[in-house]
């Protein structure tokens, strides 16, 4: 293990630790990086939201001002029912492109902000803000890592702006809506299949809840970047078997917001529009983001990014929801972009794949603005 490891060996030896979320504790992951850090210069803290569920805070650098922060998670999905071509724990190339599980969401990004990171440390070029790196655990389930951070005093500090290092392909992205995913509980009465007229059957109320659901409207405008919200139903639950009436089922709503919405105020119209038998409780419920393009911060990103973009980046959002949902509120409310280099269509997939000439050329971004975020 060497300081001057970089971004895409980085990323390989990132990609041989499995941090499958939930089966396998990102740990060992996060004490890699820890010592790859100390030794350059950081101070490192682990924080645990439950055994081996570790998220690391580092900071190095700085004067008068408060640190830029990068952002990003080390757990990622399962990896899926189809077989993959390339063994997604080996950081096997192929073509120019980086194969395994997490290559895209989001271990390149992880391996470019820590080497732009130790670079500029090394290059003693932090001199009126410092750096801090704020690596979680549990994002791919509900941002918990940011949750726990969030709430334990003192874990994260100040911060000026942030980059959370997610797939974009590269490309600024200034704002995401927020989700909120609901469970809706109906209950009714059993009894013997032969003789329903004993019971209250939960599927049937459910179907009627559904049927609501899907003729619900949000009545408000849309968000000129973000569009429209959205709810999708995703799941149906409910029955034990065929020959009983089932008293109980669960309906599984996927709810995108924009800024405008507050979720208390969406849970409660959804509330009113189920009615009194069906129970809602909140399995994720995250804010958007959204910064305004006229930042200077994101000014800054946008004149980074245009010479390898041949463009100056227009304002555009993700479409997932990322850990800035938590960290940037946590903050104060910090201007925040997303920009990494993992392809936008590869997260999540069968054979997941970074480019690494996109990998190369983000840390070279993320040292950049660094430099003149941070620099004297
Ligand atoms: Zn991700």
């Amino acid at each position: 293990m060497s300081a001057s490891t970089g971004p895409v060996s980085l990323t390989q030896q990132l990609l041989r630790f499995d941090t499958i979320n939930p089966t396998s504790p990102e740990l060992p992951c996060a004490q890699y990086l820890a010592q790859l850090l100390e030794a350059g210069g950081f101070s490192v803290r682990l924080h645990e939201f439950a055994p081996g569920r570790t998220s690391l805070v580092a900071h190095a650098g700085g004067g008068s001002a408060a640190p830029l922060c990068f952002a990003g998670h080390l757990d990622t999905v399962p990896l899926g029912v189809a077989p993959w071509t390339h063994d997604p724990f080996a950081g096997e190339t192929h073509a120019g492109r980086l194969y395994g599980r997490g290559s895209s969401d989001m271990k390149s990004g992880i391996a470019a902000l820590t080497c732009a990171a130790l670079d500029l440390v090394r290059s003693g070029l932090l001199r009126k803000a410092g750096l801090l790196l704020v690596f979680v655990a549990g994002e791919e389930t509900g941002c918990e890592g940011a949750a726990h951070l969030a709430r334990t005093a003192g874990a994260l500090g100040p911060a000026s702006a942030m980059v959370v290092g997610e797939p974009t392909d590269g490309v600024p992205l200034v704002g995401h809506k927020g989700a909120l995913w609901l469970d809706a509980r109906v209950r009714g009465v059993t009894a013997h299949g032969s003789m329903p007229e004993r019971g209250v059957n939960a599927i049937y109320r459910a179907a009627r809840a559904v049927a609501a659901l899907e003729a619900f409207h949000f009545d408000i405008a849309p968000d000129p970047l973000l569009g429209r919200p959205t709810l999708n139903v995703g799941t149906i639950r409910g029955g034990l078997n065929v020959n009983s009436v089932p008293d109980e089922a669960v309906v599984g709503i996927d709810i995108r917001t924009i800024p405008s919405q507050r979720h208390a105020q969406v849970r409660a119209e959804l509330a009113r529009v189920l009615g009194p038998d069906v129970e809602l409780t909140a399995r994720v419920d995250v804010p958007g983001l959204r910064t305004e393009v006229t930042d200077p911060f994101v000014r800054q990103v946008f004149d980074v990014v245009a010479p390898r973009l041949g463009r100056c980046p227009e304002a555009a959002s993700a479409p997932y929801f990322t850990d800035a949902s938590i960290l940037t509120p946590a903050f104060g409310g910090i201007p925040t972009v997303v920009l990494g280099p993992g392809a936008l269509v590869q997260a999540h997939q069968t054979d997941e794949y970074a480019e690494v000439k996109c990998i190369e050329e983000t840390t070279e971004v993320y040292r950049e603005l660094a430099r003149r975020w941070c620099g004297a």
